[in-house]
Parts: structure tokens; C-alpha cells; sequence
């Protein structure tokens, strides 16, 4: 083996990247991270919101000083039916008490964050540098090409994103599948911290996550988040690929089709709510982004290792959307964390074999990564079901109209009330099958 080689090189500077290059560079290996946007951060997106709990145990004490906006302790969600609105709001007290389960990130802030801390530990990281592809000796990866250069090293890392073109040419998943992916478009609206623990009904550093499903997305798969940061709030609509790009005519028999139907202006409309209305009232937009996300789960996996390289993050396709929550962030800095460990073993055992890379595929199984994405495997299917984003919020709606209305009539009694209600918006049989179709996730 030449001994100009890298010990390891990681495409993308993301948070699985990132949490790679910082465990590499505290074991003490050469470790190079090409990150193509100005710094990490600047290209990545997210609600969002990222879960704490189960990656702690990974870093211990990591987190303590991170740039983190603000600890969740508001959950809601909304239904939407055209001006109509059902919320469902909960908070839990236990999340009011340190060590919090969730904070609300600002990727820009918190990727750079991370990227000083790897650096610290001996990363080295280059931003403002594509890689373009890789490079391979006899048959396996061995290393990059950027910018011209060949970087041969030990070990390539793909945590390149929900597009991965390293996973693409190292043959270990297919070009972009439409159905497993979805496009958001986020906004960034700043407001006074006080304006926001007012609208919201927080304590000071509180914060909360906020859902909306409904003719938000007329029919289409997708809702929009709203979420709360020290001084700002992040607002936007996740889509459907498949749903953005299939024609309109499927969705007539849902009387959506002839809806206009483009993302701005569905942004338009989503902000238009009144009950978006009264939270950004007042409000400096500052930025506007879109990006794609991975909401295959775990039948959208691509493979996860083949000699020389690992793949992790969004480019191995560990995300999941299951409506009420989106996770992401914690299992793109757990695989990064257990791709770093098994490339540090593959560095002191010097064998770049597949067959000794599949224990990474074997630590993912044991961890909370790839359990939660087994559990979760239908999820993505069951809510394809184009009558939770249409006539489920306007048979709720109904139905607490005519629990809450008292008019000159006299009232049907509850049963009846919810059973005309399924009747007219759903049907009976199809909520039958969609209630049976509950028991896979
Ligand atoms: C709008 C939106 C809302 C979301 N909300 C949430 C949420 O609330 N909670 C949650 O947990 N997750 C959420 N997610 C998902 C979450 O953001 C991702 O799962 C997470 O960012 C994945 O991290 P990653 O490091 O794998 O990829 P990324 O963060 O996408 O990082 C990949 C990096 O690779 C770089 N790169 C790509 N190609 C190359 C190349 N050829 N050369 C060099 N560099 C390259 C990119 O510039 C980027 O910096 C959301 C995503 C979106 C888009």
C-alpha cells in the first residue's frame, strides 16, 4: 500500500461529515474533509429541529457549549382544511428540564460550530471544494478527485447529501427515485425574542415545533413546518417529488386538480393562514432556500459499503418523515460517528475489504439508527395516502363543527355526528382500510 495515501478522505461537510472528520481527528488519523459550498453550513438546510437523546451517548459532553436555538417544549400540530384549522397542541413538562431531548438549529451557525471542533482535533477541512469523482485502484476505491487533483487515501466517506453522486458512482444506489425523495423550500423570518415567547406562549429560551398537514399541499404529499429560534423563526413546506411532478388529473377525483399548483405559490397561500399570519406578523424575511430531502426509510437504504468507502447521512438515505416528527440531523451524526470508528479499525487492522466494511452495516443494526428505520419502514407508504392530506382534515373539521356549533336546530348526538361526518368525507369502508393500514407503523 502506497504510503502517500491519506488515511481517510470524507466528500461533504455536512453533520455526518463533520461528525466523521471530529472522531477521526481525535483517534489521531490524517483526515481530510472537501466541502464544496463556502463553509460547511452555508449549502445545508433543515426545519429544523434536531433530537439530542439518542446521539448524547455517542459524544458525551460534546453538546454542552453548542450553538444550539432554542430547547423544544411545545409540540403542535395542525390540520388544515382550506381556512377551516383543528390544533393539537401538547407540551410536556419533562422537556422543560435539562438535559433537553430536542433543540431548534440554524444549520449555518451550528455546521460551523461542529467544523471548529473538528478542526481542533486534528481535521483538516477545505471548503470551496467539489469533488468531482472518485478515484479507484484495482477495482476499489482509493481515494477522490477534486478540482483537478487526485487524493489517493486508505478510506473515501460519502456524506454527501440526499443526491450522494459518490454513492451513485461507487454503484451503491440508483439516480435520484422521485418517490423517495421530497422538495422544501424554507424561509427565515427574524423577530424579537420577546414577540416570539409571546406569540407562541413560551418561557424565555423555550421553543417550539409546529406541523401543518392538509390542503396545505392541496392533496399532495407534504405539510409545512414552522419552528421558533432565539431571534428568528423558520417556516416551510416539504413536498412530494413524485406528487410535484405527476399531472393533475389524479388528484380530480380528490376535486384538487385544478388548484394551481406550484411551490411558490403554495408558500404564497401557506403564509397567508391566518394562523401563519398572527406568527410572522411584523417579521423581516431574511432567507429563502429549497432543498431536497430523503423520506424513503429504510426501503430506500442504498447500500451502505464496498471497499474503500463507506457511505453515511442522507446519502445512505437515514431519514424519516412520519408527519408529526422529521429526523435527520441525529442519524447523519450517528453514522458518522460509527463509519469513524470502523474506518479507525480498517486503519489499524489495514484491510479495506468489504467484508471487513460490513461491520458497519453490522454496528448500524445494533444501533438506534437502523432499528428505528426498520421499525418505521412503512411509514413513507402509509402516508402516501392522499386522503390524509385532503378528506381527513375536513372530516375532523366537520366533526368538531358540529360538536362545537349549537344553531336554531336541534343537536345530533356524537355517534351520529362523527358517523355522518365519515360518511361524507371519507367513507366508511376507506376508513376502515386506512385505520387497518395504522397497524405497520
Ligand atoms: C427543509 C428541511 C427540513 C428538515 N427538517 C429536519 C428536522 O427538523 N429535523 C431533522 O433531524 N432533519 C431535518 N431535515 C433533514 C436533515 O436536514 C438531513 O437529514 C441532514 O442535514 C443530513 O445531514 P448530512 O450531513 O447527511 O447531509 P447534508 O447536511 O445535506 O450535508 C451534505 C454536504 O455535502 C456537501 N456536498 C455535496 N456534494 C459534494 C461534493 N461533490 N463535494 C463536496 N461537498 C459536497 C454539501 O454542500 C453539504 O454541505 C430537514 C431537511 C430539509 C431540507
Amino acid at each position: 500500500m502506497a504510503d502517500d495515501k491519506l488515511d481517510a478522505v470524507i466528500v461533504g461537510g455536512g453533520l455526518a461529515g463533520l461528525a466523521a472528520a471530529y472522531c477521526l481527528g481525535e483517534a489521531g488519523r490524517q483526515v481530510l474533509l472537501l466541502e464544496r459550498g463556502d463553509e460547511p453550513g452555508s449549502k445545508n438546510v433543515t426545519g429544523g429541529r434536531i433530537y439530542l437523546s439518542p446521539i448524547r451517548p455517542l459524544l458525551p459532553g460534546f453538546f454542552d457549549d453548542a450553538p444550539f436555538e432554542r430547547h423544544v417544549v411545545k409540540e403542535a400540530l395542525t390540520m388544515v382544511d382550506g381556512r377551516n384549522t383543528t390544533l393539537l397542541s401538547h407540551v410536556q413538562d419533562r422537556w422543560r428540564h435539562p438535559p433537553y431531548m430536542s433543540y431548534t438549529v440554524l444549520r449555518a451557525r451550528f455546521d460551523q460550530w461542529f467544523s471548529t471542533r473538528a478542526m481542533e482535533k486534528g481535521a483538516f477541512i477545505v471548503p470551496r471544494r467539489r469533488v468531482d469523482d472518485l478515484l479507484w485502484e484495482d477495482g476499489r476505491v482509493a481515494g477522490v478527485h477534486a478540482g483537478g487533483e487526485e487524493i489517493p487515501a486508505h478510506m473515501v466517506l460519502a456524506a454527501d447529501g440526499a443526491l450522494s453522486f459518490m454513492a451513485e458512482k461507487a454503484h451503491l444506489r440508483q439516480p435520484l427515485v422521485p418517490s423517495r425523495h421530497a422538495v422544501a423550500v424554507k424561509e427565515v423570518y427574524g423577530l424579537d425574542p420577546g414577540a416570539i415567547e409571546e406569540r407562541f406562549g413560551l418561557d424565555p429560551g423555550e421553543g417550539a415545533a409546529h406541523l401543518f398537514m392538509g390542503s396545505v399541499t392541496k392533496g399532495r404529499f407534504g405539510g409545512g413546518f414552522l419552528y421558533t429560534n432565539k431571534e428568528s423563526l423558520s417556516l416551510g413546506l416539504v413536498l412530494g417529488m413524485d406528487d410535484l411532478m405527476r399531472g393533475s388529473e389524479e388528484f380530480d377525483v380528490l376535486k384538487q386538480g385544478s388548484e394551481q399548483f406550484d411551490v411558490p405559490s403554495l408558500m404564497e397561500d401557506f403564509e397567508s393562514l391566518p394562523e401563519i399570519g398572527r406568527y410572522i406578523k411584523g417579521a423581516d424575511l431574511k432567507e429563502y432556500s429549497a432543498h431536497i430531502i430523503t423520506e424513503a426509510g429504510a426501503g430506500g437504504l442504498s447500500r451502505l459499503f464496498t471497499d474503500g468507502m463507506l457511505v453515511a447521512g442522507d446519502a445512505a438515505g437515514f431519514a424519516l418523515n412520519m408527519g408529526v416528527t422529521v429526523r435527520g440531523m441525529e442519524f447523519a451524526v450517528a453514522s458518522g460517528v460509527i463509519a469513524a470508528r470502523v474506518i479507525d479499525e480498517a486503519l489499524t487492522k489495514n484491510d479495506f475489504s468489504a467484508q471487513f466494511l460490513s461491520l458497519y452495516e453490522k454496528r448500524l443494526r445494533e444501533s438506534f439508527v437502523m432499528k428505528d428505520m426498520e421499525t418505521f419502514r412503512h411509514t413513507a407508504e402509509v402516508l402516501a395516502n392522499p386522503r390524509l392530506f385532503t378528506v381527513y382534515p375536513a372530516c375532523i373539521s366537520s366533526l368538531l363543527e358540529a360538536v362545537f356549533t349549537i344553531g336554531e336546530d336541534p343537536r345530533k348526538g356524537l355517534y351520529r355526528s362523527a358517523m355522518d361526518a365519515t360518511k361524507k368525507h371519507v367513507g366508511v369502508w376507506n376508513a376502515f382500510k386506512d385505520f387497518l393500514s395504522l397497524r405497520k407503523i
